[in-house]
């Protein structure tokens, strides 16, 4: 195993509860929290704002990749969401909408935008001791990494999930709606030909339909640490 990147990888679709279990994981280990949908998001709306969200257009499509600045900051208190300065702008909360998802999943399927991030995201994993999260990060992103998870859950499970959290953001929620948003993107995000989202061979599934978040995450935790003296960095 000392072979391994020192790195936790954590993906599955949307609702399921990565972030708040990946942030947990990563506090535990005093490792870095990466979010790597955020990053989408950003990137999803630089391209919105440019008109270029379709992405018919590749050489204006790296132009204006070549131009971005992107920095992650952790979340606010109370929030579960990372912070995002994009361009020198904090879209923090820009970038969390329902039609931001949707416009992330569309541009993540470009392979301009996808070869952009993922070595955005190597590099900041270079130094290792990083809980990256998102959909390919064990699958493509670090495929060395020494510890690897796939959470899943039904859809319903993490409609309601979702439900809540847009809930307790004071916004209205219209739950088919929603089931039918989350259905399609994870649909596309399985479907897509580069980095599509699935399971790596070597990731521990989770379902985590039944489970609490501290249940999930303590489950992660004693994975992680039952190898932890065996993993170099
Ligand atoms: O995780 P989050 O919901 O913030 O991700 C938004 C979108 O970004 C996903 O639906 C997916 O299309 C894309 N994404 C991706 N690869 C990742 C992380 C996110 O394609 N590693």
């Amino acid at each position: 195993m000392s072979h391994r990147q020192n790195i936790v990888t954590i993906d599955g679709p949307s609702g399921v509860g990565k972030s708040t279990i990946s942030r947990r994981v990563a506090q535990a280990l005093s490792f870095t929290y990466l979010d790597t949908g955020a990053m989408y998001r950003a990137v999803g709306l630089k391209l919105k704002d440019a008109g270029l969200a379709k992405g018919d257009d590749e050489s204006a499509l790296r132009q204006c990749l070549d131009t971005i600045s992107l920095d992650l900051f952790p979340a606010a208190e109370g929030s579960d969401d990372v912070g995002v300065i994009l361009d020198g702008r904090d879209v923090s909360q820009e970038i969390r909408s329902p039609e931001m998802s949707m416009i992330a999943s569309r541009v993540s399927a470009l392979p301009v935008v996808r070869e952009k991030l993922t070595h955005m995201q190597q590099e900041i994993g270079k130094k290792g001791e990083i809980v990256a999260e998102g959909r390919d990060t064990g699958t493509v992103v670090f495929p060395g990494a020494a510890w690897k998870f796939y959470l899943d859950a039904a859809p319903e499970v993490r409609m309601q999930r979702r439900a809540k959290q847009l809930r307790s953001k004071g916004e209205s929620v219209d739950e088919e709606e929603l089931l039918e948003m989350i259905i399609k993107r994870d649909r596309d995000d399985q479907a897509r030909s580069i980095a599509p989202l699935c399971k790596a061979k070597d990731a521990l599934l989770i379902d985590t339909g039944g489970l609490t978040i501290e249940e999930v995450t303590a489950a992660m935790l004693e994975v992680i640490r039952k190898e932890f003296s065996r993993v170099g960095s």
